[in-house]
C-alpha cells in the first residue's frame, strides 16, 4: 500500500474525483480541504482525504491496486464530463406533461 502524506491548509486544494473544495467536517469547516497527491501515468492528481480512504478500503475489498481505481474513476468521471451538457444548457422535463416547455435549472 502506498504511504500517504497529507497536505493541510492549502487554500487552492481541490480533490480531482469529487471536485470537493471545503472541508466537510463541521469542526474543520473554516480550513481548506485535505489531499494527498498520487502519482498517476497521466500526471500526479490530488484527492481528498474522504476519496482516499473510501478508495483504500475499496481496493482492500477488491485486491485491486489503489492507482488502477483512481485511474478508473477518473476516466469514467472524464467520460460523464464530456458527454454531461453543462450545467447552463441542462434542462428538466416536467414528469407530469412532457410536452410542456422545459424548465431550465
Ligand atoms: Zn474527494
Amino acid at each position: 500500500m502506498i504511504n500517504p502524506t497529507f497536505t493541510y491548509n492549502n487554500p487552492n486544494a481541490s480533490c480531482a474525483l469529487c471536485d470537493r473544495k471545503k472541508n466537510p467536517h463541521p469542526d474543520y469547516s473554516h480550513e481548506p480541504i485535505v489531499t494527498t497527491r498520487l502519482k498517476l501515468r497521466r500526471g500526479d492528481q490530488d484527492l481528498c482525504i474522504n476519496c482516499y480512504w473510501e478508495i483504500v478500503a475499496l481496493a482492500m475489498n477488491s485486491q485491486a491496486n489503489i492507482l488502477d481505481i483512481v485511474n478508473e474513476k477518473l476516466n469514467m468521471r472524464r467520460l460523464i464530463t464530456k458527454n454531461a451538457p453543462s450545467i447552463s444548457e441542462r434542462y428538466i422535463r416536467q414528469p407530469d406533461n412532457p410536452n410542456a416547455a422545459s424548465t431550465k435549472i
